[in-house]
């Protein structure tokens, strides 16, 4: 009996560490199981460390894409993007992450279809990383992270008549996600990558014209969408996420350059620019939607039944 309640004990407390786990319970097994030990305990950024950054929203990101239960919706558009590229106007370090932004005064830049109904203006776009590769995304796929994530920030101008207006609108934002791994050389990216040192410190500006972010978006036409918020305060629950299935490849030297920035002011003490994730968000009532069929589910409920039947004697 004693033995019992003991075991009984030693799973509620596994199931309390479970949920205070930063990345969320739904991503626990994967983690406790396959991962190395140093992601039991993911860097947490001092922005997420007080309550008062704890909205009780019901629609927060980032979340974790479960693959196989995100629904394949056929009546999902393609997404067209036409950036104009002499609306890029700067790289400002704001002390969290360093952001490109645009000319948004009118339609030059723009993204129309997908799950969206209004044409949305490109405002900025920015990075989320980590210190080292195994982390940096602020959404992940099967609890899987990728080293960095761009964010790719449009507002709705049809309907409000300006960005602050539209971030505080459940159909405000729209922002394309494009998660980005280890592998080739980015060609696109590195015309960025070389600015940055003129960049390293927080509250610097550099002009930064003539540059079309749309090389840093895959080709292939896959995405998830579901409804969210800004990732930063002050986390409005205003983002139509459209979050692209392929990641684009950069190389170490790309990824070492964005972990170069600081954090801090001249003249303090240096603290690098990594980890500027905010922590996984429940899923609550959502369904993320694909506009692809997924080959998981093939996989699990077709492919076994084709091969039972081309069992030969
Ligand atoms: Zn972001």
């Amino acid at each position: 009996m004693l033995l019992l309640l003991r075991r009984a004990w030693a799973a509620a407390a596994s199931r309390r560490g479970t949920r205070w786990c930063s990345l969320g319970a739904c991503c626990s097994y994967r983690l406790r199981d396959a991962q190395p030990d140093s992601l039991h305990h993911l860097p947490v950024h001092p922005l997420w460390q007080s309550p008062l950054t704890i909205p009780g929203g019901t629609r927060q990101s980032p979340i974790n894409i479960q693959w196989r239960d995100s629904v394949y919706d056929p009546f999902l558009k393609p997404l067209k993007i036409n950036y104009d590229p002499t609306t890029c106007l700067h790289i400002w370090n704001n002390g969290y992450s360093f952001l490109v932004e645009f000319d948004d005064s009118t339609d030059r830049s723009i993204i129309v279809g997908g799950p969206l109904e209004n044409q949305y203006r490109l405002k900025q776009f920015h990075f989320h990383w980590g210190a080292i590769n195994e982390w940096g995304s602020e959404h992940t796929v099967d609890s899987k992270f990728y080293p960095a994530e761009l964010h790719l920030v449009h507002w709705n101008a049809v309907v409000y008549p300006t960005f602050e207006e539209a971030v505080m609108e459940g159909n405000g934002l729209a922002v394309i996600g494009v998660f980005l791994k280890l592998g080739a050389h980015h060609e696109g990216l590195q015309t960025l990558v070389d600015a940055l040192p003129a960049v390293k410190h927080k509250d610097t500006v550099v002009e930064f014209d003539v540059f079309d972010p749309s090389c840093l978006i895959p080709s292939c036409p896959d995405y998830w969408t579901y409804a969210g918020s800004l990732t930063t305060p002050p986390l409005t629950e205003s983002v139509t996420w459209i979050i692209k299935k392929k990641p684009i490849e950069v190389d170490e030297n790309q990824l070492e350059a964005f972990r170069m920035l600081l954090f801090t002011s001249d003249g303090e003490e240096e603290k690098r620019m990594v980890d500027n994730f905010r922590p996984l968000q429940p899923l609550m009532n959502r369904t993320v939607r694909s506009s692809f069929q997924s080959r998981h589910l093939l996989n699990t409920e077709v492919q076994p039944k084709d091969h039972a039947e081309q069992i030969m004697p």
